[in-house]
């Protein structure tokens, strides 16, 4: 199915299966209930939440089954799924037997462009293992500074059916796309997308880190001006390469070093474009300051690059991409300085719930005292810790899974001293950073950048980041 074809669906008595109450879901229902279809919302759930939010929708006209989402509904013409189910529900087998197509929540957005007769909204669709919405931030800042009317959307907080349907209207997006959203999107087609990075990450939803790359590379299926790339991760290079793109589509590549020809780079501190110029083989065009970047980390930079590459894509001036960098802030818990506390630095990287997250931040400071753990979700710590021990002041562990992070140090940092608390409760936290003061000297950096997800000691990775900056507050209180 092109996606021309749909803006003409007629929605009316159209038999649509929502599965699950939920974020997604739920505005989904509406949204079709609202176009004429007849929807029927699956749950597996029946808790008190679910009935509550189900006797709205009812009154509303919608049905709801709760307590059983794997089995579908008679006469479903399309099924809309919340992202988060896994393909190989009986809820899917059965609609593939039946020849009953599956749209997640982005498909649905993406084929509701254009229906009241606005001149639909560009995407510029970014995914990867880390760095997307920090990346997706930055472009709709810099898509700002150009004056367009823009919004970071998608994974990130706006949902695109909000955008799409909305009041507002757009000149073009900034979306986010998780590999669940992008396996359930098969007729996307982005202006220009970019794949920051690929690494291990929800293995069991995908069934195979083959899968979890085909279904991140399909960002790329049709794009019509750039399909950008990381030069340091080839896997992504490789997408670009498979993928079915629109005439005169360019691989464009983003790399922390001197850019070649189509690529976008850094010379002498210096973010340069020598993809989006005339005679690439010759000119470069200076974008921004590494300064300008925040924070100025590595791994950021490249975040900066991919979103300036993308912009650029766009027909955004050079000048806006400096403003936009510049006016960028992070949000909270991603390498976030917290304070400065008898000459140590304190950092918050909470949101480094997987090991290549923190190894990003753990590469940009030294030396380090580190304060890691929580829920491993059964990844491995040797080649993390390998990459980082040269840097190491000392580490503090903490959470339920510590014990593999402190065979890893063994293994490959014998001489880092370690502290290992044995607590998994909340307020283990002010105990860490205290141990780390005692680790720290002056010029060091405490790094809160666990690897590991948070939910074993807090309720979130925002919890855990406030846990940590209350704790060295308190501790600056202390030391005042
Ligand atoms: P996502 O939306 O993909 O989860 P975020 O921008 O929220 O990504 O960043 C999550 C964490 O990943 C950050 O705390 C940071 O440590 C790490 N990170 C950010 N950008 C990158 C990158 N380009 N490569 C590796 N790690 C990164």
């Amino acid at each position: 199915m092109g996606s021309q074809e749909v803006s003409n669906v007629d929605w009316q008595g159209k038999h649509v299966t929502v599965a699950g109450l939920g974020v997604s879901g739920i505005p989904a229902a509406r949204v079709l209930h609202g176009l004429g279809a007849v929807v029927t919302v699956v749950n597996d759930g029946d808790d008190e939440r679910s009935r509550g939010q189900a006797a709205e929708l009812e009154a509303q006209g919608i049905a709801v089954r709760l307590g059983d989402g794997a089995t579908l509904p008679e006469s479903t013409e399309l099924i809309v799924t919340t992202p988060g189910w896994k393909p190989d529900k009986p809820l899917f087998t059965a609609a593939a037997e039946a020849g009953v197509p599956v749209w997640g929540d982005v498909e649905l957005a993406w084929r509701l462009r254009g229906r009241d007769g606005r001149e639909p909204a560009p995407w510029l669709a970014v995914t990867g293992t880390n760095g997307k919405t920090t990346t997706v931030r930055m472009l709709a800042s810099i898509l700002e500074a150009a004056g367009l009317r823009t919004a970071a959307v998608g994974n990130i907080g706006v949902s695109l059916l909000d955008a799409v349907l909305g009041e507002e209207t757009y000149d073009v997006l900034a979306v986010e796309l998780s590999s669940y959203q992008l396996h359930w999107s098969p007729s996307l087609r982005a202006h220009s997308a970019a794949v920051l990075n690929l690494a291990p990450d929800h293995l069991d939803w995908h069934g195979s880190m083959e899968a979890y790359v085909a279904d991140k590379g399909r960002i790329y299926e049709g794009n019509t001006v750039a399909c950008v790339y990381n030069v340091a991760d080839p896997a992504t290079e490789d997408l670009v390469r498979e993928a079915d793109v629109e005439e005169g589509c360019r691989a464009i590549g983003f790399t922390l070093g001197t850019p070649g020809p189509s690529q976008l780079g850094v010379v002498d501190g210096i973010l340069v474009d020598r993809a989006f110029v005339t005679n690439r083989q010759k000119n470069a065009q200076e974008l921004a300051e590494v300064a300008d970047v925040n924070p100025p980390a590595p791994h950021n930079i490249a975040n900066a690059l991919a979103a300036a590459a993308l912009a650029r894509a766009f027909g955004v001036e050079p000048a806006a991409v400096r403003d936009g960098l510049r006016a960028f802030r992070p949000d909270p818990h991603r390498i976030e300085h917290v304070a400065d506390v008898a000459g140590v630095a304190y950092i918050d990287d909470s949101k480094a719930t997987n090991t290549h997250a923190a190894e990003a931040s753990l590469a940009a400071y030294d030396p380090i005292v580190w304060i890691a753990g929580g829920l491993a979700k059964g990844a491995t710590f040797d080649e993390l810790v390998t990459g980082c021990a040269g840097r190491l002041r000392g580490v503090v562990l903490m959470g339920a899974d510590r014990a593999v992070i402190r065979e890893a140090l063994t293994r490959h940092a014998p001489e880092v001293p370690v502290t290992d608390l044995d607590r998994t409760d909340t307020g283990a936290m002010y105990e860490a950073v205290r141990e780390a003061a005692r680790l720290a000297r002056p010029g060091d950096t405490v790094l809160m950048a666990p690897a590991c997800a948070s939910m074993d000691m807090f309720v979130n990775y925002n919890k855990r980041g406030e846990a940590f900056a209350d704790a060295v507050r308190t501790l600056a209180a202390e030391s005042a």
